[in-house]
């Protein structure tokens, strides 16, 4: 069956495009123009059985093969979506609205290079482990469900595919049924770089329709899940039933941390920078930012002029830093939180509500200041262009309210002094810290605390989420002199 890029006819299942089991589809629009581009299959419970029957069948020669032989598949995947990586950015913008600029450098470049490190990892030999008289493995976990949201749609597809499939895994895909069209591209991709059938499998639908099937499935032994903390939930409670492995990557709500002493320019433009980045639909988004009290004013003025840079527009102009939301419900649910934000007496300095285009779900950067942080503006996630600038009077407080969500995604902290910000670094109960606008790092362990999440992505942590540990205790003719045989001796 012959894939045009946008309308997608088939599944990608056992290495071929494969009539769904339901006619019905689903609609995929562009958010800039409100315009519908494609549509994709509406994946049923009979398309997962048969995609999870494909990955089951192709584990046994998968796991089987060499660490360098299953390099070189991934090295060949890595080679064939560098070949498409311009196509692969202009169908992400058009699916969910992403920058060209950013669709180009993070959407597609921060995948290419999470695949590249796991070539990398596979390349070198893995040392065996020796606890006494125990020989301590890993293997690969089995078939891997794969859950995925829209917002950087290749990036966290990457995140769980990579790992999944270096440590000898096979893989079920569950795209976002708002941005599937990147997810049926990669798969032309995968297939076209020689991955054996089954390896890697595509099945698009909704949540409750494909979704839950995928979670429930038996001869699933692992579901590897990003998306919102209310999905995440019902996940984790589905999975309980076969009491397969789950990892969680779930929302966010961090806290930018700006102390006393520091470079108060730079942490407010990097700040604001970094809460609007994607439209603000970014996982680890800085969305509170800390500043003491008697600087709220200064910062106020530094951060509203960085976010005038951010004039809402078409993404797939090269210049535009921010595109549309992903969705007319995002939208409005967005346009809500601001009119939440106002009911709550915080102050509106800058209303991302004015001057947007008139067709495509935009809104432009909006900042509000003296935010209570119990307020529902500060505890939620937005997901939208949003900076809740909230003041505090000393350090201890500042750390009380980073802490103070229900969220543990990331952070950030800014002084002058190095080793303070590390002790400060310390105490925020989250997966990732970033000091004075330090790098992401994508071979670091990704992952979140408390109802951020289960589990970690990305380098040797999101490779081992994928393996299982096996001991074997040896007989103590393999011993080495001086060991005994058994813990008890
Ligand atoms: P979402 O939870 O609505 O959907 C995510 C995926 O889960 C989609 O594929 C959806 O179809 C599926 N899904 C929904 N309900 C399901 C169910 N009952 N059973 C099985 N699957 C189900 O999230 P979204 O709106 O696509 O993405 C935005 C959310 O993702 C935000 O909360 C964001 O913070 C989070 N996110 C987290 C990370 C991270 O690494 N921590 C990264 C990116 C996005």
């Amino acid at each position: 069956m012959q894939q045009d890029a946008h309308d997608v006819e088939a599944l990608y299942v056992g290495g071929e495009w494969v009539a769904p089991s339901s006619p019905q589809r689903i609609d995929v629009e562009n958010p800039a123009t409100e315009k519908v581009i494609g549509r994709v299959p509406a994946g049923q419970a009979a398309d997962i059985d048969r995609a999870v029957a494909a990955a089951k069948a192709a584990f046994p020669q998968w796991s089987a093969l060499s660490r360098s032989e299953r390099a070189d598949h991934l090295a060949a995947l890595h080679a064939g979506l560098t070949a498409r990586r311009d196509e692969m950015a202009a169908t992400i913008t058009a699916e969910m609205g992403a920058p060209a600029g950013l669709a180009a450098s993070i959407q597609v470049g921060l995948p290419l290079r999470v695949l590249d490190s796991y070539v990398q990892m596979l390349r070198q030999e893995e040392e065996p482990r020796r606890v006494g008289n125990s020989l301590v493995v890993t293997e690969p976990v089995g078939v891997v469900g794969a859950i995925t949201p829209w917002n950087y749609p290749l990036n966290q597809t990457m995140a769980k595919l990579a790992a999944a499939l270096a440590a000898g895994c096979t893989v079920v895909h569950k795209p976002s049924e708002i941005a599937p069209l990147s997810a049926f591209l990669l798969a032309r991709i995968a297939h076209d770089a020689g991955l054996p059938a089954g390896v890697y499998n595509v099945v698009s639908g909704d949540g409750p329709s494909a979704g839950e099937p995928l979670v429930r499935h038996d001869d699933v032994d692992m579901i590897s899940f990003t998306g919102s903390t209310r999905a995440g939930r019902r996940v984790g409670a589905l999975a309980a039933d076969t009491v397969k492995r789950v990892a969680l990557e779930l929302g966010g709500k961090s806290a930018n941390v700006i102390l006393p002493d520091a470079d108060l320019t730079a942490a407010v433009k990097v700040g604001v920078a970094n809460c609007l980045l994607n439209a603000g639909q970014t996982c680890t988004a800085w969305t509170r930012m800390l500043v003491p009290a008697d600087r709220q004013d200064e910062a106020l003025e530094i951060a509203v002029a960085a976010a005038a840079k951010y004039v809402p527009g078409d993404p797939t102009d090269p210049k535009t830093r921010l595109g549309p939301l992903v969705s007319k419900a995002q939208r409005d649910r967005v346009l809500e939180y601001i009119e939440l934000g106002v009911a709550s007496g915080a102050r509106l300095v800058l209303d991302g509500r004015q001057g947007v285009p008139p067709v495509g779900y935009y809104v432009g950067p909006t900042i509000f200041a003296d935010v209570d942080p119990d307020s529902r503006i500060a505890q939620e996630e937005i997901f939208g262009p949003v900076l809740s600038v909230i003041p505090y009077r000393d350090e201890d407080e500042a750390v009380r309210i980073a802490n103070g969500t229900p969220y543990g995604l990331a952070g950030a902290v800014w002084s002058s002094d190095v080793e303070h910000a590390l002790a400060v670094a310390r105490r925020l109960r989250t997966g990732q810290v970033d000091i004075n606008g330090a790098p992401f790092n994508h071979l670091a362990p990704f992952g979140g605390y408390r109802r951020s999440g289960v589990g970690r992505e990305f380098g040797e942590h999101g490779y081992l989420e994928f393996c299982q540990v096996k001991a074997i205790q040896l007989p103590p003719a393999f011993l080495e002199p001086g060991q005994t045989a058994s813990a008890e001796g």
